[in-house]
C-alpha cells in the first residue's frame, strides 16, 4: 500500500512505515554505540563510528529526504551546526547573498565569516528578487533566503530567486524552519539545499536541539558538507535523533492546528485598536500573501508578529502581562510563546522595537485570544 502518491501525513505518522526487520518492533531502537565492530574478514557492516553515521539517524534522515523530495538529508547537533555547514566550504574571496531580515544568529555568523575569513557577504531585501539580481557577482557562490523572514514574515518568491542564483552560477539555500515540508518544498521550486532547525516544528516539543540539511543533488558541495559534519563534528546524538523521529510523527496534525489557531488570532487582532499591525502571511492584506498562498500549500503556520501601539514599553508590557503565552524565545512547539524580539536580537537588530513575535501552539484558540486581549487591555 506504500506508494509514491502516499500523503506526507501518512508517511510522517508511520515514520516511513517503520518495522524493525529483526524484532518487528514498530519503533526503531536507539543505537547508543559510538563504534561498530568488523567481522571475521575484517569487513565493516555499514557503520564505523558514530561521528560518521549511526543507524538511529537513518529513519529520520530518510523520512525528511522523502518529504523534501531531495537526494539525501543529514542531521546535525543544532540548527546552526547545519546551516553553518553550508557556508563552511567557502573559499577566500567567494561571495554570499543573504537577507537583511533573517534569523539573527546565522546573520551574526555570516558577519563573522565576512570579517575573519575574507568571505564577502551582501545583505539585501530578497522580497524583491531584483535586489538579489543587483547583488550577484562573478564570485557569488551561495544565495541564502528564508521562506518567511524571521521575525517580520515577509515572503520570498523562491522560484524567482532560484533562477537568479542559477543564472549567475550560484546555488540557492533556503531556511524553511518555519514552513516544514508538508506545506513548502523549496527543492521543487528550484532550491539546491533546504535547511531546518529541527529544534522547531519538525520535533515540535521544545525538548530537542537539532538541525537538518537536505540536498537536491548528491554533488561536490554535498560531499563537502558531509566532510564538515564528520570533521567539525556537529553530529546529533542518537537519543535526540530518536526523539526527533517521534516528534515528526505528529507534525501534520500539529501544523494543521497551529495554522488554524494562528489564522484565528490574526483575523481577530487585525485592525485591533491597541495594535499598529498584525504581520501574518495568511492574512490577505499581507504584502506577500499571494506568493505565500502559492508556495505554502498546506497552511501558513503558527508564526506571526504584532506591532503594538506605544513603542517598546507598551510591547514589553504585553509580554509581561500574558498568562498563557509563555514569555520565551524559540518557536514551533506545541505551547504558544511570545517574545519581544528586539531584546533578544541585540544592538544590530533592525526589528521594530514595538514588535512581539508569537509562536502559536496547539492550545484552544479562544483561550489564546482571551489571553492576548487581557494583556493588551
Ligand atoms: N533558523 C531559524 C529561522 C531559527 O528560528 C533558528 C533558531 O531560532 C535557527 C535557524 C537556529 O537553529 P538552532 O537554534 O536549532 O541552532
Amino acid at each position: 500500500m506504500r506508494n509514491s502518491k502516499m500523503s506526507p501525513a501518512t508517511d510522517l505518522a508511520q515514520a516511513g512505515h517503520f518495522i524493525d526487520p529483526e524484532t518487528r518492533a514498530v519503533v526503531p531502537p536507539i543505537t547508543s554505540a559510538t563504534t561498530f565492530a568488523r567481522d571475521k574478514d575484517y569487513a565493516l557492516g555499514g557503520y564505523i563510528y558514530s561521528r560518521d553515521g549511526n543507524p538511529t539517524y537513518d529513519p529520520a534522515e530518510a523520512l525528511i529526504a522523502r518529504l523534501e523530495g531531495g537526494a539525501a538529508s543529514l542531521l546535525f547537533a543544532s540548527g546552526l551546526a547545519a546551516a553553518s555547514a553550508v557556508f563552511e566550504p567557502l573559499r577566500l574571496g567567494q561571495h554570499v547573498i543573504a537577507p537583511k531580515v533573517m534569523y539573527h544568529g546565522l546573520q551574526d555568523w555570516l558577519r563573522i565569516l565576512s570579517d575573519r575569513r575574507g568571505i564577502a557577504v551582501s545583505f539585501v531585501d530578497p522580497t524583491d528578487p531584483a535586489h538579489v539580481a543587483e547583488a550577484m557577482g562573478s564570485e557569488t557562490a551561495i544565495v541564502w533566503i528564508e521562506t518567511l523572514s524571521n521575525p517580520t514574515w515577509d515572503v520570498v518568491d523562491i522560484a524567482a530567486v532560484a533562477k537568479i542564483a542559477h543564472d549567475g552560477g550560484a546555488m540557492l539555500g533556503v531556511d524553511a524552519t518555519v514552513t516544514p515540508p508538508i506545506t513548502c518544498q523549496p527543492l521543487a521550486l528550484g532550491a539546491d539545499i533546504v535547511f531546518h532547525s529541527t529544534t522547531k516544528y519538525l520535533n515540535g516539543h521544545s525538548d530537542v536541539t537539532g538541525g537538518v540539511l537536505t540536498t537536491a543533488k548528491d554533488d561536490a558541495h554535498w560531499a563537502d558538507i558531509n566532510k564538515v559534519r564528520k570533521y567539525v563534528g556537529g553530529v546529533m546524538g542518537p537519543f535526540e535523533a530518536w526523539l526527533l523521529l517521534r516528534g515528526m510523527r505528529t507534525l501534520a496534525i500539529r501544523w494543521e492546528r497551529a495554522s488554524e489557531n494562528a489564522l484565528a488570532i490574526a483575523r481577530h487582532f487585525d485592525g485591533h485598536p491597541k495594535l499598529e499591525r498584525v504581520l501574518y502571511a495568511g492574512l490577505p492584506g499581507h504584502p506577500g500573501h499571494d506568493v505565500a498562498a502559492r508556495q505554502l500549500t498546506g497552511g501558513f503556520g503558527g508564526m506571526m508578529s504584532m506591532l503594538v501601539n506605544g513603542g517598546a514599553d507598551a510591547a514589553l508590557n504585553v509580554a509581561k502581562k500574558v498568562e498563557l503565552f509563555v514569555p520565551a524565545t524559540s518557536l514551533g512547539g506545541v505551547e504558544s510563546l511570545i517574545e519581544h524580539r528586539a531584546s533578544v536580537e541585540g544592538p544590530a537588530s533592525l526589528t521594530p522595537k514595538n514588535l512581539l513575535r508569537l509562536s502559536v501552539g496547539i492550545e484552544d484558540a479562544g483561550d489564546l485570544i482571551a489571553d492576548l486581549e487581557q494583556a493588551l487591555s
